[in-house]
């Protein structure tokens, strides 16, 4: 099949105005980021080169054929940037529009070559604004796809044919307006518009890609933030236990998923001794560090995942032992109120010893729908009233009367 060189720019013309179009219909659709316009101008540039081209290819004039070389070359350069941008590479605007101005000025200046070395000058800007964009594709380090590959596979090979067409001219410049007939004037440009045309496709879908990624990204991150934001409401500033805020919302939920099966809740409410008289003595900032150390004691006191371990406010703290009875749950109490004594808190106010103690009320109810969470709470209280009036330093657990 014989495609003369016209048709092909031609070709090559209407090929960059649709894509342009196209992208232009997909900014409207997307909203995309800053480098699509980059990348419309691209296109339009390039497509205005070509159609220049095909109107002048019979009688050639100089100025004609090198402003339109000209602008198709400065489409290149937008094309490799808006690569660039796809890649997610910081791209400086000033090298941008440097890169054009010179350009625009080397084609001013072109004249004063000899039209051999004129093409040599055209064809090695080709092979260098493909080899960039390519480069960029395949050496991206962020997110991999067969699209982003094959891109960059499709301007590598172009920037090669151009490098091959720098070099015919370079090394056998006296054969290359023979050769360029039979080969260079069909087979290398025909060549050049497929993967043109191929690369251009490719580009819309990884522009489409890029969408999605910044879509799927923006997700994760507002889903991350949200995460952040639900532990932070959940969490009591000073010992990074849960707050009262979760302390409520879990006894409800856990009360009721037992409800179901009319299983056993066990509560343990604690409550340092004599800790007004602590903070008068050493400071509040003492007895934060208390705080957080009897918190800590707590945590690592209960291990199942249902477990919760809350601060309910001020120096008192709430254990929920879903599934547990009164004597596992007295067992896990007595555990705690040791290991804080064992933490040797000094303590020279207290009525009852030299160091921190705390005291602790155990209630464990069957779940019904009858009752409601404020009677267990009310029962863990009442222990822990209990505790404190028959000495501090201990446990007691509710018993009904
Ligand atoms: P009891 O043995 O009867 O529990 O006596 P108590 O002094 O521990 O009880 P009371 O309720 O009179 O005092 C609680 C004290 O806890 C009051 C306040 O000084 C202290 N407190 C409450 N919240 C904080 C806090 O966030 N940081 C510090 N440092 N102290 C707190
Ligand atoms: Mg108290
Ligand atoms: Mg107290």
């Amino acid at each position: 099949m014989q495609i003369d060189v016209r048709t092909i720019i031609l070709m090559l013309a209407i090929g960059s105005f649709v894509f342009g179009l196209l992208l232009v219909i997909f900014q409207y659709h997307k909203e995309s980021s800053e480098w699509i316009p980059i990348w419309i101008a691209a296109k339009f540039l390039q497509g205005l080169g070509s159609l220049i081209l095909y109107f002048r290819v019979p009688s050639p004039e100089f100025m004609t054929v090198f402003t339109a070389n000209n602008l198709v070359l400065l489409g290149c350069a937008y094309e490799g940037w808006a690569v660039f941008y796809i890649t997610g590479r910081v791209v400086n605007r000033r090298l941008q529009h440097c890169v054009a101005l010179s350009i625009v000025i080397l084609f001013s200046f072109m004249f004063l070559l000899n039209p051999l070395n004129r093409l040599v000058v055209i064809f090695f800007l080709h092979t260098v604004f493909y080899f960039l964009p390519g480069w960029a594709l395949l050496k991206h380090n962020g997110q991999k796809s067969l699209l982003r590959s094959f891109l960059g596979l499709s301007f590598l090979l172009l920037s090669i044919l151009f490098f091959t067409r720098t070099l015919w001219v370079l090394l056998v410049p006296e054969q290359s307006y023979i050769a360029f007939d039979e080969l260079n004037k069909r087979i290398m440009p025909l060549a050049v518009f497929c993967i043109i045309l191929i690369s251009g496709f490719s580009m819309l879908l990884l522009a489409n890609e890029k969408s999605y990624f910044e879509l799927h990204e923006a997700q994760q991150e507002l889903k991350n933030l949200n995460k952040k934001l639900e532990i932070l409401s959940n969490t009591d500033g000073l010992t990074n236990i849960a707050n009262r805020r979760y302390l409520d919302e879990r006894l409800i939920l856990e009360y009721n998923r037992l409800s179901r099966r009319g299983a056993q809740l066990s509560l343990i409410m604690i409550d340092i001794d004599y800790f007004k008289l602590f903070n008068d003595h050493y400071g509040h900032v003492c007895g934060d560090d208390c705080l957080r150390q009897v918190a800590s004691v707590i945590s690592n006191n209960i291990s199942r995942s249902a477990d919760v371990a809350a601060r309910y406010g001020g120096e008192e703290f709430v254990c929920i032992l879903p599934e547990t009875d009164l004597k596992g749950a007295k067992i896990i109490a007595e555990r705690i109120r040791i290991d804080v004594e064992n933490l040797f808190i000094e303590h020279q106010q207290s009525k009852i010893s030299n160091f921190v103690t705390i005291s602790l009320g155990v209630s464990t109810i069957e779940c019904c729908s009858r009752k409601n969470t404020l009677d267990i709470l009310s029962m863990a209280d009442n222990a822990l009233y209990k505790a404190k009036m028959n000495g501090r330093n201990r446990t007691e657990v509710y018993i009904k009367v």
